[in-house]
């Protein structure tokens, strides 16, 4: 995990070179990546992410006079804002989402200070690890830090996903600002996205978790997921319940009648989809890498053919992961329709499959992708 050092080492330089002091504070905030549990979230159901080795840093000090000073090292851009006038700008630039932090802490009640800092992160962005709630969560982090209130993960995973929905106008689940405020170095975090209790679950022992960028990047991601939430929330009309999350498999099976072809097909992958996470959680916690695999393995199938949010390029990789020494399952893993597949493989393996995958895809799809061995990690904290 050099990089993480490094990172921080990163941050605080740009920090002296640009303000010519040294930093008070400096937070981190993991990107994640999903395990299992896919579309879950929006059901109420069940998602079993983990916080990856990968995260945005804010090194920053307070200012007395109000206003935050921000630059972002990987955009080289700099922005600033008055805590007496948070409203919300035209772009949709970084910027907006540490305004939209601002302005949702101040809505709590938060009395906050202002700072100037830099961000800097190692998230990619855009390819579906959450670069976008690492930085919020991060933000909260540098807030409590400089206005000194106690930051919790849970509330700050609430607020923060209020400015993705609100501020930012993009709808996302709780998923991803939970793991990114939550998680735990070496463990996955079992989420009920209705009560947000968590529960650490180990991954096995000699395994390791490789993201597999597909480097498909489609426009239609939101409207597509939009839809698929609007014909969930139909299907659990149709069965009488308020959420998916309130069907089980067995009555699931039951009442499957009631459903047109489509709706039942959408609700089978999200009833069963709950099941199998839960057996993932159970599966990890009796190091049972083969079980997991197979429920890995079984998740994209059903997200494939029953929810219909894989594309030729994700089926592609995750195929190819699949039939190498040493791979105990893989699946696509966040919304779809391009972005990431996510493997376990035995650790041994990492090497010769992370070779070997790279070479079979970009043979296969022309394309040369981006693979990332991820390590469990902590949530975010304040570093210094
Ligand atoms: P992701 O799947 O990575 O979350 P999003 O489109 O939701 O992709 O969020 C990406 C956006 O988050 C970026 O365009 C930028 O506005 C913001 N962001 C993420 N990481 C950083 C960073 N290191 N510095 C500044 N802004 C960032
Ligand atoms: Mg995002």
């Amino acid at each position: 995990m050099a990089n993480v050092t490094s990172l921080k080492e990163q941050v605080v330089e740009r920090f002296k070179r640009l303000f010519d002091d040294e930093p008070t504070i400096v937070v981190r905030a993991p990107g994640r990546v999903n395990l299992i549990g896919e579309h879950t979230d929006y059901n109420d159901g069940f998602v079993l992410p983990m916080a990856i080795d990968r995260g945005v840093w804010v090194a920053l000090q307070p200012r007395e006079d109000g206003k935050v000073f921000v630059y972002s090292a990987d955009f080289e851009d700099g922005g600033e804002f008055s805590l007496n006038k948070l409203e919300k700008g035209t772009a949709d630039s970084w910027l907006e989402y540490i305004k939209g932090v601002a302005a949702a802490l101040h809505d709590e009640g938060k009395s906050l200070t202002g700072w100037e800092g830099v961000v800097t992160g190692n998230v990619p962005i855009g390819s579906g690890l959450s670069s976008s709630a690492a930085l919020q969560i991060a933000i909260t982090q540098a807030f409590a830090a400089a206005s000194d209130f106690t930051w919790e993960g849970t509330p700050m995973a609430k607020l923060v996903q209020r400015v993705e929905n609100q501020w930012m106008g993009v709808q996302t689940g709780i998923m991803d600002q939970m793991i990114s405020a939550n998680g735990s170095a070496g463990n996955a975090l079992l989420i009920d996205c209705r009560s947000l209790e968590t529960t650490a679950v180990p991954l096995p022992e000699r395994t390791a978790v490789v993201v597999l960028d597909t480097m498909v990047r489609r426009g239609l991601v939101d409207s597509k997921y939009n839809e698929r939430r609007e014909q969930c929330e139909a299907a659990a009309a149709v069965m009488g319940v308020e959420m998916l999350r309130d069907v089980d498999l067995y009555t699931f099976l039951q009442k499957q009648h009631l459903l047109e072809p489509l709706a039942r097909q959408r609700a089978r992958h999200v009833i069963s989809e709950n099941e199998r996470t839960l057996l993932a959680a159970i599966a990890m916690q009796r190091e049972d890498s083969v079980g997991l695999g197979a429920l890995m393995n079984a998740s994209h199938a059903s997200l494939r053919d029953d929810f219909a949010v894989s594309c030729d390029e994700l089926d592609i990789f995750v195929e190819i992961a699949q039939r190498q020494a040493g791979c105990f399952g893989a699946r696509m893993t966040g919304a779809g329709f391009g972005g990431c597949a996510v493997a376990l493989i035995s650790a041994e393996n990492i090497t010769q499959f992370t070779t070997t995958v790279t070479a079979e895809y970009q043979a296969a799809t022309g394309k040369k992708p981006n693979v990332y061995v991820c390590f469990p990690t902590n949530g975010a904290e304040r570093v210094m």
